[in-house]
């Protein structure tokens, strides 16, 4: 007997446009585009409601509302998209976001932007340079970012440009330029000339360059983000959040503040005794911000380092300041996004994904991971899409990478495809799953072609197709009716194609007959498949002992730690002495 069982089937739409297949949907709640309950999962007990708020409540003092719609004073001339948006008007970024949001409209895009619930960011210069415009929002699909930058031990401005284009052709819908070394003016300028996709900045790294924090005054703050503002940069984080009562909440961390924009912060309140000036003259950046439209990307400088220190008291009091922060943007015409964490145990989740929801009224969560584990430092790509996959699915509009090298180095090029490609995985996951419509026919044309064993197909699909095609090839370069993981007689697949009765595997064009070669491994799939593993292990352990001989002696700590020497002496061991990896000398 064939038993069937009663799906726990909220009314989300379908995300294969055919409704292909025998799967009945998704198991999410029902859309509500133009709601705050856009594309939802549903509640595990005890999550908080979303807000009831939206931007609509926090307008400016000299607007007035006339029982149908809001009026600026006269003169008033609008300047940010959420500006527009609350004029009721459809700008041509709008427009242009929209054709890449099939299920949405343009007018539904301007109702979200004017709610606050989606941002679309896109500084003016930037435009004239050819920033494709997007949108970052949860009645959106979902967006990812990549971070790059040079330091001061590594990189420079064309290592960067190529990570940029790297990034672009794996598929980040956003990049953030983390640049604290070289000359971060230059790179700065070179990418946002380059980017057909936003660019994100930390300003606070560039205050700092050539003084100390101690020395941050409000005229320096200002200047800086007047200047990036003026070369075009779309988002700015700013750590505002990170007030002096929520200090003596991280005394018991295990890993105190892990943000480099917190941490320096929390030095200059505890040096001058006063409040983090971002805070404090707020307003004032929001003048700046709106000029130039650019979007806020409110900073999470408390965000935890470690499973142990997520969802604490110091995290939860900067997430209700960053809501604060949030109406006092909106009351000036800014864009706001939110930025989360960091280090998050899977069961925690949820509930911080839909606490950021309620405290700061829908505006866009941009979360970093979440890492769901500590120890596995190499792969925290893997780590991280883990947690990132749920993030989105409960209510993160956008997700912040990781690749292979966090907490160990700066990611090179291959580092930048890897922690694109685990975030493309994390967010489209996350798309099927919460119902998005048409988000699941690229998974049904692929399913289709492998059902086919049409193997050239399956490869033009697949988001990597070299990778794919190298794997295959390696084993067997022939394009026959199974594949070397099970081989003739054991290849299901072939087997189901010969049944009859089931409709798989007779997709179009797909010529069963005497297998045929497949083109030869490309001088690229030879090169991909040489540089799978990266360096070998000896490699790595060979070039640490040749760095460890430069500035320790054996057994002891090495002479650049800040336990020995101070700042300059260490700037300087880095540069004479470290053994830099991309140097063309590196292995000498
Ligand atoms: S041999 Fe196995 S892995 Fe390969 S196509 Fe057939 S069933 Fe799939």
């Amino acid at each position: 007997m064939t038993k069937r069982y009663q799906l726990p089937l909220r009314g989300a739409l379908n995300p294969s446009t055919h409704r292909a297949g025998t799967n009945p949907g998704s198991f999410a709640n029902a859309p509500q585009i133009g709601g705050p309950l856009a594309f939802s999962s549903p509640d595990t007990p005890g999550m908080p409601a979303p807000s009831e708020k939206t931007a609509w409540d926090f307008m400016p003092e000299d607007w007035t509302f006339d029982g149908e719609r809001w009026h600026p004073p006269a003169g008033f001339e609008p300047k940010t998209q959420l500006e527009f948006a609350r004029l009721s008007v459809v700008t041509p970024e709008m427009k242009r976001a929209a054709e890449r949001e099939p299920h949405l409209t343009a007018e539904q895009i301007r109702d979200e932007i004017a709610a606050g619930r989606m941002v679309l960011p896109a500084n003016k210069t930037h435009l004239r340079y050819g920033l494709v415009p997007m949108v970052i929002g949860r009645a959106s699909r979902t967006k990812i970012n990549a971070n790059m930058g040079a330091s001061p031990v590594s990189s420079g401005t064309e290592a960067e440009i190529e990570k940029l284009r790297w990034a672009e052709r794996w598929g980040a819908d956003t990049v953030m330029d983390l640049s604290t070394g070289g000359d971060l003016d230059a790179t700065r300028e070179a990418i946002i000339k380059a980017a057909r996709v936003p660019i994100g900045t930390v300003p606070i790294y560039s205050m700092i360059i050539g003084r100390s924090i101690e020395d941050l005054t409000r005229e320096i703050i200002l200047e800086s983000l007047e200047h990036q503002a003026k070369q075009g940069v779309d988002y700015f984080t700013i750590h505002a959040g990170v007030l002096r009562e929520h200090l003596p909440l991280v005394k018991d961390r295990l890993i105190g503040i892990v943000s480099r924009g917190g941490s320096l912060l929390a030095k200059w309140m505890i040096h001058h005794g006063e409040q983090n000036p971002m805070w404090t003259w707020f307003e004032d950046i929001c003048d700046v911000m709106r000029e130039h439209d650019v979007t806020f990307s409110l900073g999470d400088g408390l965000r935890p380092g470690g499973l142990a220190d997520a969802s604490d008291a110091a995290q939860l009091a900067e997430l209700s300041a960053l809501g604060e922060l949030t109406e006092r943007a909106w009351r000036k015409g800014c864009q706001v996004m939110i930025e989360g964490p960091g280090h998050v145990p899977f069961d925690q989740i949820e509930y911080n994904m839909k606490l950021e929801r309620r405290l700061c009224h829908g505006a866009p969560f941009y979360v970093l991971g979440p890492l769901v584990t500590d120890v596995f430092p190499g792969y925290d790509h893997i780590t991280s899409a883990i947690g990132a996959t749920a993030a989105a699915y409960h209510g993160a509009s956008m997700l912040c990478y990781v690749t292979p090298k966090e907490h160990l180095g700066l990611p090179k090029a291959e580092d930048v495809k890897q922690g694109c490609i685990a975030y493309k995985i994390a967010a489209h996951a996350a798309d099927v799953a919460l119902g998005i419509p048409h988000t699941r026919d690229w998974d049904d044309d692929l399913t289709r072609a492998r059902a086919a064993l049409n193997w050239e197909k399956h490869f033009e699909l697949s988001f990597d197709p070299d990778t794919a095609r190298a794997f295959h090839d390696e084993d067997l370069d022939v394009d026959t009716d199974f594949c070397a993981m099970c081989g003739h007689d054991w290849c299901s697949v072939r087997i189901s194609k010969e049944i009859a009765e089931f409709n798989s595997g007779k997709a179009d064009g797909f010529e069963r007959g005497a297998p045929r070669r497949s083109p030869a491994l490309s001088e690229e799939q030879v090169r991909i498949l040489e540089q799978r593993g990266n360096l070998p292990p000896e490699e790595i352990h060979r070039l640490a002992q040749k760095t460890k001989k430069a500035v320790a002696k054996p057994g002891e700590r090495a002479s650049c730690h800040s336990d020995f020497v101070e700042g300059d002496t260490a700037r300087r061991i880095q540069q004479e002495k470290l053994v830099q990896l991309g140097r063309k000398d590196a292995r000498a």
